[in-house]
């Protein structure tokens, strides 16, 4: 494939979500016209929060929406991992000024809708961005000048080149790749409160999370700490397929026997709750098929227990880019380059987040163990830990391999 920057013929990326519009603005900023297509009829989010590491801040600055997403983000004081059972404190790692210093950015929490606001606006502001809603891409078809995408309608999209970018249910993902979503078998329950109903106890600037037997409950401020992020997961007794509906206040209920008062009084909070019957997928090597290449959580569908999926697809974004402009524009070249500088890292955080998952949700004498590991840990060698995750940056992208 020889294919460099058309002005006539644009880039398509199937999805509008974090990932896809992040894609988007990468590519506008090697100079390609973007064609996004995506299945809902409204652009939007859930009502959730989402956590933002400080390599999100740098994949950000890179995409030119830095200030936006400070702007709208709460800067957390401390990360805090409280046994849920005791109240005994596991671990704190600060993240004020000594880990922003250590790894040049922040940690902090979004409201997801802010956060897919502002890449929206960013995408609109180039003037290169053409949204399509409505859109269900259903298969691509290929070419020697470029990618034929088919949709549910029976409409077809024309471009140079596809990134797909249509989630943990990726169509792109079907066609080329095949496999089947491994369904963890976790619920998860999300709402957000307002700062009013939210009990004052707990009303804390971090990103908490209280772990328990084949369970957990986390919790963080929103928006100037107006509303509070509520997120509760529990090992199902159903048998359950990846899903996403209205959440039973009976059901949530019926799980976190055994956990003190002070974290279940969470459970009790939400009017409204959403569940999600969450999967992964197994990391794979291959993402790029000729003219299409996965981004996101359609490349490397994660758990969410290191709170990194939408910071992953942020990294994937600014590395596409990257990856053309250190390959004149040439997908061919720009693709091979960008497999080679994603894989293994999206790998370790999809494997990790399992791990960390199992460590969450220690009980016995597991449970013991995972509250000896981090004791008496200074925020130094806390910050060692992390630096494989938050020290990313459009600088060192393209570092193959690098994990
Ligand atoms: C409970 C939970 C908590 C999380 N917390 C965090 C966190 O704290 N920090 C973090 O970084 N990540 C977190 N994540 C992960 C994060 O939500 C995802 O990794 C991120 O949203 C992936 O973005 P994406 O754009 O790749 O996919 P998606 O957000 O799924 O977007 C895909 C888009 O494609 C569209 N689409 C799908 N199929 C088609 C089709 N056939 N044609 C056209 N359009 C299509 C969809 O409508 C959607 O708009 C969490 C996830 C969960 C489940």
């Amino acid at each position: 494939m020889n294919a460099v920057a058309s002005a006539s013929s644009p880039v398509l990326v199937a999805g509008g979500g974090i990932g896809g519009l992040a894609a988007a603005l990468a590519l506008t900023r090697q100079g390609f016209d973007v064609k996004v297509l995506e299945q809902a009829v409204q652009l939007g989010e859930i009502g959730a929060g989402i956590q933002l590491g400080p390599n999100a801040f740098a994949a950000f600055d890179a995409l030119g929406v830095g200030d936006a997403a400070r702007s709208r983000s709460v800067i957390t004081d401390e990360l805090l991992l409280l046994d849920a059972i005791d109240e005994t404190s596991v671990v704190r790692v600060p993240t004020g000024r000594e880990f922003q210093d250590r790894f040049g950015n922040p940690y902090a929490v979004i409201h997801r809708a802010d956060v897919h606001k502002l890449l929206l606006e960013g995408a609109e502001r180039t003037g290169r961005v053409e949204l399509g809603t409505g859109v269900t891409v259903v298969r691509v078809e290929q070419d020697d000048t470029g990618v034929t995408v088919h949709d549910s309608q029976g409409r077809t999209h024309r471009g140079i080149a596809l990134i797909g970018a249509d989630g943990v249910k990726s169509a792109v993902r079907r066609q080329y790749v095949g496999d089947e979503a491994r369904v963890s078998g976790h619920v998860v329950y999300r709402a957000v409160v307002d700062k009013k109903d939210f009990p004052a106890e707990l009303q804390w600037n971090a990103a908490s999370i209280w772990v328990g037997p084949d369970c957990h409950l986390v919790h963080y401020p929103l928006r100037g700490g107006e509303q509070y992020n509520v997120v509760v997961t529990f090992h199902s007794r159903e048998k359950e397929e990846w899903s996403v509906r209205e959440g039973s206040r009976d059901e949530v209920q019926s799980y976190f026997d055994g956990i003190c008062a002070k974290a279940r009084q969470l459970i009790d909070l939400p009017r409204d709750w959403k569940r999600w019957a969450t999967a992964d997928r197994h990391p794979i090597s291959q993402w790029v098929f000729g003219r299409a290449a996965l981004l996101g959580d359609a490349a490397h569908a994660t758990l969410q227990y290191l709170a990194q999926g939408a910071c992953m697809a942020l990294e994937d974004a600014v590395t596409l880019g990257e990856a053309l402009r250190a390959s004149d524009n040439d997908f061919t070249r720009a693709f091979a380059l960008y497999q080679r500088s994603r894989t293994v890292r999206t790998a370790r955080v999809v494997l990790s987040a399992r791990e960390m998952g199992h460590i969450f949700h220690a009980k016995g004498l597991e449970r013991l163990v995972r509250n000896e590991l981090w004791k008496g840990r200074s925020p130094a060698r806390l910050f060692d830990a992390m630096e494989w995750l938050y020290d990313w940056n459009a600088g060192n992208c393209l570092q193959e391999r690098r994990v």
